[in-house]
């Protein structure tokens, strides 16, 4: 299993993220890299990159959504912070016999074409973990040889 080697973001659940980008961009200088609907999620989300890692503002499209739940019994503020992983189902496998109770079993499709899943706070200090397995290289490398043969 290869270690996590570092934090890919941190997610902050927002009421409005026209009115909260400004604070990160004009006022603290970040950048904003994009503004991304994620319908699995009922979320658009804006990242703002620090260094070598983001920030991930979360705004709810819904009201069913979980960051509109969040928001509704705690308020804005840090939802979750994610985990940069090389083979996130292992991982999770791995977790879940230990006795870590998972909310996704299987990673599924996030922002960016990212594999994410999310660990259950119960077993994890109360803190939401996403673990986020980037879209691998050498897996669009292939796609991109073969198409190149077949031309
Ligand atoms: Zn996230």
């Amino acid at each position: 299993m290869t270690p996590l080697k570092q934090i890919e973001h941190i997610g902050i659940a927002v009421k409005n993220l026209e009115s909260s980008i400004p604070f990160y961009t004009d006022l603290l200088g970040l950048k904003l890299v994009g503004i991304e609907t994620v319908e699995s999620e009922q979320v658009r989300v804006a990242f703002i990159e620090i260094g070598e890692t983001r920030l991930e503002l979360l705004e709810a499209t819904n009201p069913e959504s979980s960051i509109a739940k969040f928001i509704e019994k705690k308020g804005e503020g840090i939802h979750h912070i994610a985990f940069q992983t090389g083979n996130a189902q292992q991982h999770l496998d791995f977790l879940k016999i230990q006795g870590i109770k998972l909310i996704n079993e299987v990673p599924k499709e996030g922002a960016h074409g990212n594999l994410v899943a999310f660990l259950h706070p119960k077993s994890t200090n109360r803190v939401l973990i996403e673990l986020c397995q980037p879209p691998s290289k050498s897996t669009r490398e292939e796609v991109e040889n073969i198409n190149e043969h077949s031309l």
